[in-house]
């Protein structure tokens, strides 16, 4: 129960590693408010994994700055606080690097960058009004710092993520308030299995570059929010580490074992 008594704010938790990280927070002993653009989704999740009085589900579009307000405002009229927030919705379009158009460029940065960056402003001044500090959690991606152009506006949504984190953690440390990264690997979600990975060669692709030799579940991305959310990690700001298979530090490929 490393989290008995907080309260914690979650986007794109309809599904995922979001809802993984909302299930988490709750063994924990958190309180949990899940926010995702599906409604229908985000409701049936809100059933699935608690009761009423530990689970509120507030549809919100992450690229609206008002949406965003409104949810911390009913974490706050709900559970009374805010201690946790997890800026984890996002989305992924596979395109070659010269068909992306204007729309598909403020569409991904709309919501992974803008999203983030609004989500981080909206749950700080609430973390620094209550004065008892916080963590801020933003979920990053190995291709935050990897060149594959046909995710370029991921890439590059992923890629200023990271100096939201770094930025936003300098601003807030006053303020007892860590703002910290994480950036899986490939993870099987259905946002990995409608776009990055697309056929057996893909998989065999991503595979040949993963040490650890599988894709990592939710729930692994979810123990370490978790320890970055609690006390565990309580010298860790400003940094961005990356769950994934040993993946990024590898310049080379490995040999496929299934
Ligand atoms: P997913 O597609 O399964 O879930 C994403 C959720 O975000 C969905 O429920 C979706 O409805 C919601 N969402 C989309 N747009 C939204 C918006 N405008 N406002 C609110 N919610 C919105 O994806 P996932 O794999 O669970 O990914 C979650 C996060 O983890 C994303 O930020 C993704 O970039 C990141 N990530 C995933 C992987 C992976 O391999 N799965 C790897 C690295 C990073």
């Amino acid at each position: 129960m490393k989290l008995k008594g907080k309260v914690a704010v979650v986007t794109g938790a309809a599904r995922g590693i979001g809802r993984a990280c909302a299930e988490r927070f709750l063994a924990e002993g958190a309180k949990v408010v899940i926010a995702d653009i599906d409604t229908v989704r985000l409701n049936e999740t809100a059933a699935a994994i608690g009761a009423a009085d530990t689970v509120l589900a507030v549809t919100t579009d992450v690229s609206q700055k008002a949406q965003l307000d409104a949810l911390i405002l009913a974490a706050v009229q709900k559970f009374g606080r805010v201690d946790i927030m997890v800026n984890n919705a996002g989305i992924a379009m596979m395109q070659d690097f010269l068909d992306v158009t204007e729309a598909d460029y403020d569409k991904v940065l709309g919501i992974n960058l803008k999203g983030a960056f609004m989500g981080v402003q909206a749950a700080g001044r609430q973390m620094i009004a209550q004065g008892q500090g916080g963590v801020i959690i933003n979920m990053s991606s190995i291709n935050s710092g990897l060149a594959n152009p046909r995710v370029a506006t991921y890439a590059i949504s992923k890629g200023g993520m990271n100096q939201i984190t770094s930025t936003a953690a300098v601003a807030f440390a006053p303020h007892n308030i860590r703002v910290v990264g994480v950036g899986p690997g490939t993870i099987l979600t259905e946002m990995v299995e409608g776009s990055f990975i697309d056929s057996d060669e893909t998989r065999r692709a991503i595979l040949s570059r993963t040490p650890i030799g599988r894709c990592g579940t939710p729930a692994e991305i979810a123990s370490v929010v978790a320890f970055l959310a609690s006390d565990d990690a309580s010298y860790f700001t400003g940094e961005t580490i990356y769950p994934d298979g040993g993946r990024r530090i590898l310049n080379y490929v490995v040999p496929v074992r299934d």
